[in-house]
Order: C-alpha cells, then structure tokens, then sequence
C-alpha cells in the first residue's frame, strides 16, 4: 500500500461509521449486532446485505461481494485504494502523513482553497443565471429545452457581459485575485501605454456548465456564447485542479447508474449529455473539447460492460468518430458506435423524438472496430489502408484485446495474423514513445519473440508446479475437461499463461459439452509466447499418465483453493487470527454461512 502506513489505514478504519456510510446507499435495519439491508451491489428483494460495524466489514450473502468501508467506497463510487483511503480521512478527519511534510501540506492547502475558490465561481455563475440580468441565459436554455430542474442539477450558470463582474465580486467575497487566476478565470493584462497592469474576466457574457471530478467536485468550466459569435464553447484552461484528458464531463452524475445498468454513452456536447439525463437516460458523459484520451476511456470503463460511443451523423461528426473511438480499444468492455442519422445532433434528436428517438440510432449502433476497419478500408492503396487499420492499435498492449484486433485486421485484408503483427510493430517502432499510451515495457511482453518453452515472462514467478501439471494433463487428456470444470473455480489457477489456457479450455468444453480439440485450440493462439508455453507443456506430457496427474492435480488445486479462501475468509469476517475466538455466536453464524457460500462456489454451483 504505497504512501499509506498500514497504523494510518487501520485508525481511519476505526474512525469510519460504517452503517452510516453504507445507509448514504441503501437503508439498514438493526439485527442483534450487526445490521442488515437490500444488496446495494445486486437486485434483491429480501435483505442479504449485512454490516458488521464493530469488526468493520460487511458481506452480501446473495452475490458474495464483501470488505470494509475501503472496499466499499472503491466498488460503490468507482474509486482506486488511494482514493478511499483519501476520502475517509477526510471524512473521519484523520491526518494522512503526507501532511507532515512542510511543502506537501502547503500545496494540499493550496489545492483545497483552489477548490473552495472553484466552487465559489460555480456558485456566483448560478447565482448570476437567477438574477434579473439573467435574463438571456435563462432563455437561452429554455430554448434549449432544458428545465430548470435541470439547470439545478447540473449546476448551470450565466457569466454576464462585462470585464470585472467576478473580480468585483472576488474583492467583496476576500478571494484573491491570485486564486483566480490560477483557475483561468481571470486573466492578466501586463501595463502598456501607460495604463496599468489589470485583470479581467476569462469568461464573459456566456452560459457556464460546471465540470466536475467523478466526485462532484468543481474543477473547471466550459462555456458557451449565447448567439453564434467564436469561439462558442470556451474552457477553463489547463490548471492545477482541472487537466482535460483525465476528467469526463458529468461522470459524477452518470456514475451510479452506469454501474447499476451497465451501461455508459459518451456524446460530444454539453447540452447532448444534458439533455438525455434529463429524458432518461443519465448514463451519458462527454469528453472536453479534445480528442477522447486513453485516460479518459479508461475512467468511463471503470464503470460500464459496454459504451456507446455516440455522434452526429455528419461529416465532422464521423470525424470525431475516427479521432475518438481508438480510445476504447485496449479497455474490456463493449465499445459501439451511434452515428444520429438525418444531420442532426443528440439533442435535437432527444428534443423532438424523446429517448426512443434516440434509441433507435442506438440500436442501430456498430461495434467500434467494426467501424474504424470500415473507414480504415476507404483509405486508397491496400498498403496504406492497412496502415489506416493498424494505427489505432499501437500501444494497445491488452492481452486479450491485442490479439482479438490482429486476428481482425488479418480477417479483413486476407492476410496472415503473423503479417499483421510484423506490420504492426514496425509501425510501433518507428511510433515516438510520447504518441503511446502505454510505456513501451509493456507491450513489450505482448509482442516479443518466442522464449524458450515452459518459460513464464509474464509473471516473475514460474507457475506452481500442480498448475503446470494440471495443464499438461488437460493438454494430453482434453476428456479430464469435464471433471475439470465441475470442480474447478477458473480463479483457482493464478499464474496469467496457466489460467489464459485453462480458460481457453475449460470454456471450449463448456460451449460444446465435450472434450475441446486440443490441436485447434493450441493452433488458434495468435500470442508466441503462450503458443510456445502450450506445446512445451504438451511434449512434457507425453507417455505419462495423466489421467491420474489431472485428478491428483484437481484434488490439490481444489483444496488449496478452499484452504485460501477460508483463510481469507477468516480473516475478513473475524479480523487477525488472534481474535478468532473471542466470535459470538451471531458472528460465528455468519462465518459458518460465509464458507458455506464459498464452498458452493468454488464447487461450481
Ligand atoms: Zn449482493
């Protein structure tokens, strides 16, 4: 846990109301000690959600999900450890020792007043949007079809026309002058011709959308001309809060029901996103002016199975089209394409049809390889055109997708994956390192040359020797497949080139319901290295007998799995093992159902 000392971790821990935490998502009842509720994590109608305020965990019994108020955070609002950890300790106002140092603390001080500052603006642009001279702003977004519910809930706001109306207001409020120019939202003008050095208000005569971080926080704005005069829409620049190619507009307000749905839609404009909040469909977000980062991707996908990308279906929005949609590429989830036909935007869409309107282009959306091959093969001269295929793929390092998008690309030109790959990387090669997204050690390992066999660069640590048998076994006896899979949990093989093969076997076994083709399935593997691993596994196979290895190996595995699992187990639900003993028998109820759950699962049922 880098940064954090584990005393730190563990006072903040104590410090956290637990149920008070959890209740800000789901209501909970008091059982004897512990408390109980309806899952926050998955659809149930009766209560298998418990709290366990006193040893700070809480486990659902439905869908086996469970931790303490960390992991809580981290699954219900999407946050990394560090993040959670940050937050409780200033919910629980517990001191995290980065503050101890002199310069640390000066900038978190300086950050914080930056954000009182920022909300401060938000607040004063709200306030100016119900004033009288509002007048026009309001207007305009009525004609815009926003209501004024809305307008709340997205934080809406007006800066009026005139040069000094913020710093006017920033002098009477006792903000510095400073601050706000740190934020962009006042810029300096040095002296010239004899007149002073001033300042003067960035944003003038515009209506202003908040952007926040993925907790709401406001970091920055975009805003908009009231008439046609450029540019139309302006943001805040580059500050110590706000950096464009990591936040996502309204990400806070669309969170919870991306992870409740599933289902993430990042549009282009404001007003799009908007607007379909406000007809239904509020997992919508939008990017920030700029092409779509692989940064920003990976924010939404935090959240989603599937994305939809949407557009307007003219020119410049296919354009954005192929600029944005590589972004998603290396990210596991369900990425699709929405070009709105009839040249117009979402918004208009939304305004004159409703969602179903709307959903009719979704549903007429394509999968976003699909579509960047399409355009890719547009391109004149077979050679560039591949070219045009391959050049969202540098960088993409994913071990799964990689491979997935060669095989594609080879589908479509008729060649060999192997010609893609070796195009691909000198591609790659000649690709400055600042243009990738991902430093180049790391798809170093996706593309490197064979290694010598049963050799595992992936992980610094060889595979245990039961998984290697296991493997070798399920190679020389695909039959063993079946016992394999009833008995064991995929997760149950941790080392990534061992687990990569059970899970290409065991899953070809459970589509068809018998043995898998061992040699289709090795010659289907685009990746040398976990090629080269297979058929060195398969040669040492040979003349043993592996129908007891396999048995013997799924025996061990199973048991060792369960042994973990119950440790774990113990230790989450009982805390350390040295307070094992002092368990009630509400706790010890609980326990037992615990591993019972778990001994179902890793059976397979
Ligand atoms: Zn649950």
């Amino acid at each position: 846990l880098p940064g954090f000392p584990e005393d730190v971790i563990d006072s903040i821990r104590q410090a956290v109301d637990l149920v008070e935490l959890v209740s800000r998502y789901v209501p909970l009842k008091r059982a004897g000690k512990s408390w109980k509720g309806c899952c926050p994590f998955h659809q149930e109608k009766t209560p298998s959600f418990n709290v366990h305020p006193e040893k700070g965990f809480w486990k659902c019994f439905g869908c086996g999900k469970g931790g303490n108020a960390f992991v809580f955070l981290m699954e219900k609002e999407g946050l990394t450890f560090p993040e959670a950890v940050r937050q409780l300790a200033k919910d629980t106002g517990i001191h995290l020792p980065g503050d101890d140092d002199p310069a640390a603390a000066r900038h978190a001080t300086r950050i914080a007043r930056l954000r009182d500052v920022c909300e401060w603006a938000c607040h004063e642009f709200e306030r100016a949007l119900r004033a009288p001279a509002g007048q026009p702003a309001r207007e305009y977004f009525k004609r815009r079809g926003i209501t004024g519910e809305t307008a709340v809930r997205f934080r809406l706001g007006y800066a009026p026309p005139g040069w000094q109306n913020l710093s006017d207001a920033a002098r009477a409020a006792g903000i510095a002058e400073q601050d706000l120019i740190e934020l962009g939202l006042l810029r300096r003008k040095d002296a010239e011709d004899g007149r002073p050095a001033r300042t003067f208000d960035f944003f003038r005569d515009r209506v202003t959308f908040p952007i926040c971080d993925s907790q709401g926080r406001v970091i920055a704005f975009g805003a908009r001309t009231l008439g046609d005069d450029e540019p139309k829409y302006l943001n805040s620049p580059e500050t110590p809060l706000f950096s464009k190619g990591r936040n996502v507009y309204a990400l806070h307000l669309a969170k919870q029901e991306m992870m409740r749905t599933g289902e993430g839609a990042v549009m282009e404009g404001y007003t799009d996103v908007i607007m379909a909040h406000q007809c239904g469909w509020p997992v919508a977000v939008a990017g920030l002016g700029t092409a779509l980062t692989r940064e920003q991707a990976s924010l939404v996908a935090r959240y989603v199975k599937r994305v939809y990308l949407v557009y307007d279906g003219d020119a410049a929005g296919l354009k954005a089209a192929d600029r944005n949609s590589p972004a998603f590429l290396p990210e596991e989830v369900e990425t699709r394409v929405v070009l709105i036909t009839g040249g117009k935007d979402p918004c208009d869409v939304l305004l004159s049809g409703g969602l179903a309107a709307l959903k009719s282009n979704v549903d007429a959306s394509r999968e976003v390889f699909d579509h960047l091959l399409d355009a890719a093969k547009r391109v004149p001269g077979e050679a560039q055109a591949l070219d045009a295929a391959l050049a969202p793929l540098v960088g993409v390092t994913s071990r799964t997708r990689r491979p997935l998008y060669v095989k594609r690309v080879a589908d479509a030109f008729r060649i060999s994956d192997a010609q893609v790959l070796d195009r691909l990387k000198e591609i790659e090669k000649t690709t400055a390192p600042a243009e990738r997204a991902a430093p180049p050690h790391a798809h170093a390992s996706a593309v490197s040359e064979p290694p010598p066999p049963v050799r595992a660069s992936r992980n610094t640590s060889p595979p245990s020797p039961t998984e290697q048998h296991l493997i070798e076994a399920l190679l020389g006896r695909p039959d063993l497949c079946a016992e394999a899979a009833e008995r064991l949990a995929v997760d149950t093989v941790v080392h990534p080139l061992c687990r990569d093969l059970l899970e290409r076997l065991l899953g070809r076994y459970e589509a068809t319901g018998t043995a898998p083709p061992v040699d289709a399935i090795l010659g289907g593997i685009d990746d040398p290295e976990l090629s080269s691993f297979a058929e060195g596994l398969r040669a040492r196979g040979a003349g043993k007998d592996l129908l007891g290895q396999g048995r013997d190996c799924i025996q061990r595995l199973t048991t060792q799995h369960e042994a973990r699992r119950l440790r774990e187990g113990l230790d989450q639900v009982a805390g350390p093992a040295a307070e094992r003993r002092e368990l009630n028998s509400d706790e010890g109820e609980m326990l037992r159902r615990w591993v019972e759950f778990h001994r179902r699962r890793s059976a397979g049922a």
